[in-house]
Parts: C-alpha cells; structure tokens; sequence
C-alpha cells in the first residue's frame, strides 16, 4: 500500500532532514490529528539515512501501538514484526530486521533500565505528549539526560496535537526545533444536547436519538458517525442499542477499544463506501484517525485511573472530560469535509468544565514509579529532574509505602534486594512482593491466578441470570479462610471446560472473562518465576499461607470488625468499612481479623470502603510476620459522653485499635493536659473564663510587645495551654473543673514586680486631658491595639491621642455619636479635629441640633 503524499505532514518533511543533521537534536513537532504524525514522522527518520539504530515510538496506548505498527508496516508493504513491529505489555511483535518500533511507556522505561546508553537506538519519538502519562514525562527526562551526558547522537522528538509547546521547547532548552503543520480542517458546528429529564433515558439511549435526529435532518446520510464512550460497558451497550432500532438498516455499526479484536479494530478503522457508526473510547480522540467522519457524537466522558494520596487508594472512575479534549473529539468531525459534533451535555455544564485534564503524575499512584526510577539507579527520587513535578503528599507516601513493602530501607531509603526484584515485575508493588512471596514458597502459579482475578473482569457476572447460575458461595470448602479459594476454584473449573463457553455458561461463569484471567496470570507468573529458585510453583497453599503470603503486600488493608453481629469494620488509616456479606469473613463465629483483598470506596463518602476477597486473620500470625507493628499502651483517653478522663489499656496494630479496655484511674498530669485541649478548642467551658481574663491577658500582652527589655513572657496559645493545665491540675472530669478559679492563674503567671508594671504601662482605665477617666479595651492578640470608646462630647477638650505604656502605645480612639453609635475610629485625633471633624460635625448636627457642636479648627 502507498504511502499517502498528500498528508499535511508531509510539507515539513525537509525541515525534519534538515534539523536531523545537527548534535543534541531536540524536535518538537505540533500538527492537528490526522495531519500523518504517528504514521510518516518514523518513516521520515528512517528513510533520511540518518538514523543508523532503532526508532522508538512512544505510545500512550496499547491499541494505537499495534494499529500504527500494522498500517506503517502495511505502507512498506511488509507484514508487522519485519522492518517495522511493536512492543506492549506482554506481547512482542518485533525481529531482528525491526527498526521502527512503536511501544508503550513500560517497555521503553525497562529498555532504558536494561541499557541507560540505550545502545542501538537512533532516535526516540514521543507521540502524544500533550496526553502528559507520568511514564513519558519520565523517559523524556532520561533521555534528555542521556543525550547531554553520553549520547549527542541520540535524536529526541516531541510530537503533539495540541501542545503546551512553549514550556516544553523552554525545559528541552536552547537550540530545540519547532516545526509547526497547519493541517487542514474544515469547521466543525458544535451543538449541545443535554439529556432530557423526561426521556429518562440511559447514556446509550440518548446517543441513539441523537444519531437519529442528526440522520433524519441529513436525509441522505453523509459521511461516518464517530461516538465517544468512556468504556467497552457503555461502547457494547451503544452498539447493542444501534443494532436493535430499525432506522440503523444498511449502516455499518462498529466498535473501538483496547480489548477488541483486531478484526474488529481494522475494521473500525478501515475503508468503507457505506455509513458507518464507529462507537469508540478516546483512543479516537487523537490516537487514531478514522477518515471521513462527519459527525461526532460526544459522551463528554471518559474512564479515568486517579490516585488518592490521603485515603491510598486507587479509582477508576468515570469523569467529565476537559473542554481541550471536547474540542479534540469534535475536530474529529471536521477532516474531510465541514460537520457537526454533538456534545450531549449542555453548554452551562461546559462552561464549568476544567480548561484541559491535569498531568497523570499529579493524580497517581506514585509507589510504582517511585520503585522503577530507583531501580533504574535515580537514587534521588524527590530530587529528579521532573517535567512537572508530583506532589509532596504523594511522593511521601510513595516512599512511606514502599518502606513497609520492605522494598526500600527505612534507614536512607536505598532499594532492597526485594525492592529490586520487585521493580522487575510489571505490577503493582504490591501484587509484586505478594508473588514474590508465592515464588518463594513454591504456589506463584496459585497467586498468579488471584493477582490476575482481581486485575481483570470478574468471573461471575454481576447479575444472576437464572437460579441455577452458581455463585462464589458454591465452590467454598468447610475449612477455607479466604474467598479467594473459592474464587481460585471457580476458575479452575472454567480452565477445566477449556473456557468453553456453553459450558461455563451453565455454571453461570463468564468464559470469556476466565480465559482472560488465566493469560494475564500466565504472564505474571513468567515474570516472577525467573527471580525464584524454586522449581515446582504449582503448590496449592491451605488458609495459614495464603494469610500469610497476602500479608507480605496487604499489610495496609487489615481490618476488623466492629462486632461479630455486624459487618461494619476499621480497616488501617482511619477508615471504616463495610464487608462484602456473602465472605469468609462474615461469619457470627468467631472472625474478628482479616485482609481486605479489595478495598472500594463508597463514592462521596469520606473515608468509606467496601471490603471485598476477604482472608481470616489470626492476631497471633500477624504479631508473629510484623512484630514491630504492635503497640501496646496504656493511657488517658476522653470520653465525650460523660465528660470524663478514663483510663484505657489499648493494643494496637499500626493505628489500628485492636484491644481497648478501661484500667483504673488515669495519670494526673496527662487528664490534666486532654481536658485542656478540650477547653482550647472550645468543647469545655471554663465558666470563670470571662471577658475580664482576655482583657487580663491582653494587658500582659501589650506590656510584653511594648517593652520587650523587660522580658515579660507573652500568653498565646502554647502559654495559654498550659495555664489551662495548670487550672484543669488534679482534674479527671469536667465537673472538677468547670467552676475552679482562673484568675489567681493568670496573676501567678508573672512575678509580682512584673506585675505591678501592668498597673503603670497598661492601666485598666486612663484619664483623658479633660479629666474623665475612661475604659481600656486590650486585646489578647498583640496585633490589635489598644482602644478607647468615648461619646465625641468628651472628647472636644481632647486634642491629642492619649498614649499608655509611656507613650511607646498610642490608643485606638472609638470616637462615638450622641446616640452612642461609633462615627470614627482614629489612631490621630490631632488630625481628626483638622481634617474629618468637619463633615462629621455637619452630619451629627443635623440630627443632634440642640447638642454643642464647636467650630472646626481651620
Ligand atoms: P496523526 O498522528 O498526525 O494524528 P496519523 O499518522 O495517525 O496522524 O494518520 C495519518 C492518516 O493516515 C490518517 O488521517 C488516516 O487517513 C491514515 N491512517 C492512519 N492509520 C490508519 C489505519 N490503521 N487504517 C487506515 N488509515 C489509517
Ligand atoms: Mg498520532
């Protein structure tokens, strides 16, 4: 097949040959999709003679890489693996005639591990890198690292749709190349079409309808429907709507995502003279071109993976779409000819929408990454020369997790024996160190099943569909200790049927699903195999060890039940959780303990997650496998029912309140102290903790500020906090305390020669020149001054700011109407009189005429 010459791309072919000839050669191309980017930017390099070694393709996604890898090697009219061939995870399609090769982020990242010279290579081209995948910032920071240092020869191409080029081109630094297509696009109408209330409809409906109402104005159908769904669920069920309404007759219906068939795939993507309906996720978004599209239809979502530092754990959820990627998917519409994208939310919604989606490293899980960069030699972690740089937060527990992983050492952070044969598996570390453990113990082929089992789709279907469907409940045995020997069961019996699907199908286990599970577990169980020695891996472990060997990465995920009446638990971290009902774990005997196999937060709740694959738990066994773990204490604790300090015996597993037993009277000192912090934040009142205390304070406080040579200690909180324990002293209940004098305290803070200081340079009143004596107000906050509120009458005789403290403190003058109402407040009164006092005098003598209102100074 030839290549097409008419690719927008194709005008800045001899400025690439050009920029190719220097050292250091930094490219950073921007062109709309479908200009030929993915496709023609390798073969350019590889046909310029330039490029001696291999051309590395960075791709965000699987399907992208396998597609370009098909079509390219089809545009060179050989088949994919000779000149030109793709890696992903698990799957090699390359020889060793394979120059160009289109690859996801962990196969270049591990070829960078392997080599960090990486020998053999020409170039390296990072495609998408608008898309901002943690891994590609991380190999592009390496690269960039290894061309400065030991290979100038290395060629480093950027390629993006829409690129933040500015601050890329600004951190690859002086002398980088920008080369800049147009494209062609022709313009796209952009409606919205929210979902009406009264259709009810579900997602797929709705795209339904609006499919059939854009049909309907075309009369003639024009060109292809591209539909954006977030997932392979909504996708098939779109699919399925489309194929069940009689207007689709004639229309080709296809869908597009990660796990499809390659047929399908092709399809999809490929030629065709009639109407086609392609329902795809965001791989089309810019990934992938399917030409001639005319219309656009738009979910406005897509699945997403995020990373909550604080809670730990991991979401795929659906989210809104940013409105850089809403104009991505509707520009879809726009390559061929004029069209119309239509978005089915409204255009308020749009409006609130965030202007493009966050860098994947400010929302992941960064214990992996963490583990790999060290692996790859950065000892320096948190020093990295980070594109964008994670957050603190994250990178923290990254590091705090790892440590207990055992994968780092808790002394300098330095990677472990185990931390590096962790790093060698591709999965997370904590599935990592649990096969590792497995290998060790001769039953990875077992744990390989489990890790694979909760990875993938689930073997039963959500829905029972007839009363025969078995359920997990089916295949336990009397003596297991975790569902997942059930689970392991279940599929045992689908690979038994060889995944038939009739007959797994009358089991009620989805065939399909279990076949998938078995291949994935197949390709753990090769990586971590190669790390053991110990030959046989297909032992099937009793309960003890499969407790045992969950434990090496689940430690974080223990839980305990409230109560053997309820499956309410705590689980590590200050979560409750809720346990799946049908579990091992769920019994009325006598579980208190287990590990949650998964860990689901209830959405919109804080802190709530559902506890699923549980495995029963001695507390024996865990003080035996982490004895370091435990804490046993004695101590006061408050109880806020009655009011009281109790004394409590408590046995804890991390944070994780195991044991809490009352044990006699608590210590003095440390009830002393609880009730104070009580008082401080306010849930206690001490009744004789007046204004008049504050005003006390306040007085000390700015005797304190006013002359610091007399080196008068201050009261703020730490101060304050500990007069209150002083005054809480030999307490146990807020009936001791409550009534108990506060001012002697506060008296007693400062020696009496410092006291009678107060009395001289912050008096409680001060006599004013006309010989009235008013009230200070002080503040406890040394940053508010001092203030005086006196009737403007009594002030006319007044024409300086009286001072305190010496004079060092001018006072804050409330000047007051008739009515007692403040008109003014000054720190000036001098100038007062000079200047405001006019229209002051003007407005308070036309209400309050029979009062004296002298003349203003001129
Ligand atoms: P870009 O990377 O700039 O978005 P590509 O190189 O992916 O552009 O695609 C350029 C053109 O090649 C597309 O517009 C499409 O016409 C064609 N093309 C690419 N891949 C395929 C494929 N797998 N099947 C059919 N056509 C394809
Ligand atoms: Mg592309």
């Amino acid at each position: 097949m030839p290549r097409d010459r008419s690719l927008p791309i194709f005008e800045i072919e001899s400025d690439l040959r050009a920029a190719l000839d220097s050292k250091n050669v930094r490219i950073v191309i921007e062109a709309p999709t479908g200009s030929g980017k993915s496709t023609q930017v390798p073969q350019m390099l590889l046909d310029s003679g330039k490029c001696d070694g291999d051309i590395y393709v960075l791709q965000p996604r699987r399907l992208a890489a396998r597609m370009l890898a098909r079509r390219v090697a089809q545009e060179r009219d050989g088949r994919c693996g000779d000149d030109v061939g793709y890696q992903v995870r698990f799957e090699n399609v390359v020889s060793r005639e394979t120059r160009i090769r289109y690859v996801t982020e962990g196969i270049l990242l591990r070829r960078l591990l392997e080599d960090p010279n990486l020998n053999g290579v020409s170039a390296v081209i990072f495609d998408e890198f608008h898309e901002r995948h943690f891994f590609g910032d991380v190999t592009l920071a390496r690269c960039f690292g290894v061309q400065k240092i030991r290979r100038p020869d290395l060629k480093i191409v950027a390629m993006s749709a829409t690129l933040e080029t500015e601050s890329l081109v600004g951190y690859l630094g002086d002398g980088t190349q920008h080369l800049k297509s147009e494209g062609r696009m022709f313009p796209v109408e952009i409606r919205y079409s929210p979902a009406k209330e009264r259709h009810g409809d579900q997602l797929w409906d709705h795209t339904a309808r609006a499919i059939r109402e854009r049909f309907r104005e075309m009369g003639k159908i024009e060109g292809h429907t591209l539909v954006f769904m977030p997932g392979r669920h909504e996708i098939r069920k779109t699919v399925a709507a489309l194929k069940n309404a009689s207007w689709t007759k004639g229309i080709e219906i296809h869908e597009l995502f990660g796990e499809a068939s390659p047929n399908a795939q092709d399809a999809a993507v490929g030629k065709s003279s009639q109407p086609k309906i392609v329902v795809a996720t965001n791989v089309a978004e810019t990934s992938i071109t399917i030409d001639g599209v005319t219309t656009v239809i738009d979910s406005g979502v897509e699945r997403r993976s995020s990373f909550d530092a604080r809670r730990g754990i991991s979401t795929l959820t659906i989210e809104k779409i940013s409105r850089a990627s809403a104009d991505q998917r509707a520009g879809r519409a726009g390559r061929t000819r004029a069209g119309v994208a239509i978005r089915l939310w409204s255009e308020r919604d749009h409006e609130g929408r965030p202007p493009a989606t966050p860098a994947e490293i400010q929302r992941m899980d960064l214990s992996e990454a963490v583990l790999v960069l060290k692996a790859g030699g950065i000892e320096d972690v948190r020093g990295f020369e980070w594109f964008e740089a994670p957050n603190p937060q994250g990178l923290n527990a990254a590091f705090s997790w790892l440590t207990i992983l055992g994968a780092l050492d808790p002394e300098d952070e330095s990677l472990t024996k185990i931390g590096l044969a962790m790093s060698k598996v591709p999965l997370t570390p904590r599935f990592a160190r649990v096969l590792i453990a497995a290998a060790d113990a001769g039953c990875l082929e077992y744990f390989s099943i489990i890790a694979a089992a909760t990875q993938g789709r689930p073997i039963f279907p959500k829905q029972k569909r007839r009363s025969s469907d078995l359920t997990l409940d089916d295949f336990r045995e009397p003596d297991d200790g975790s569902d997942f020997q059930a689970l392991v069961r279940a599929w045992s019996s689908a690979s038994s049927a060889k995944f038939n699907v009739g007959h797994c199908d009358s089991m009620g286990i989805n065939a399909n699903a279990s076949r998938e599970i078995g291949q994935m577990a197949q390709q753990f169980s090769k990586s971590v195999r190669r790390l053991s020695n110990v030959e046989h891996q297909d032992r099937e472990p009793d309960s003890d060890e499969v407790a045992r060997i969950l434990l090496t990465g689940f430690s974080d995920r223990v839980a305990l039940r409230n109560s053997t009446s309820t499956l309410a638990c705590s689980v590590i971290g200050g979560r409750c959780g809720q346990l799946e009902k049908d579990s091992v774990a769920s019994d009325s005997k006598g579980t208190r303990l287990f590990i949650a196999g998964e860990m689901i937060e209830i959405e919109g709740r804080n802190l709530n997650v559902k506890l699923n694959f549980a495995t029963r738990l001695e507390e024996s066994m865990l003080a035996e496998i982490l004895p370091d773990d435990f804490v046993d204490k004695v101590g006061a604790v408050y109880n806020e029912t009655n009011r009281r300090v109790e004394a409590r015996e408590e046995r804890r597993f991390r944070d994780l309140v195991l044991e809490s037993r009352p044990r006699g009277e608590p210590p003095l000192d440390e009830a002393a102290e609880i009730l104070a912090r009580e008082v401080m934040a306010g849930n206690l009142i001490l009744k004789r903790w007046d204004q008049a205390i504050e005003q006390e304070i306040g007085r000390i406080n700015t005797v304190a500020a006013a002359f610091p040579e007399y080196e008068i200690p201050s009261i703020r909180e730490e101060e304050r906090l500990l007069l209150l324990i002083q005054i809480c002293d030999g307490g146990l209940s807020y009936k001791q305390i409550k009534d108990r004098a506060v001012k002697t305290a506060i008296a007693e803070w400062l020696p009496p020669h410092q006291y009678r200081l107060l009395d001289q340079f912050a008096p409680e009143r001060i006599e004013l020149s006309s010989g009235r004596s008013v009230k200070i107000f002080y503040d406890p906050d040394p940053a508010v001054k001092p203030k005086i509120s006196v009737l403007i009458q009594h002030l006319f005789k007044v024409r300086e700011t009286p001072t305190i403290a010496n004079g060092r403190v001018p006072l804050l003058i409330e000047i007051l109407a008739p009515n007692s109402r403040p008109v003014q407040v000054t720190e000036d009164l001098a100038g007062f009189w000079k200047g405001s006092y006019a229209g002051v005098r003007t407005m308070l003598r036309g209400r309050y005429p029979k009062h004296d209102w002298p003349e203003p100074e001129s």
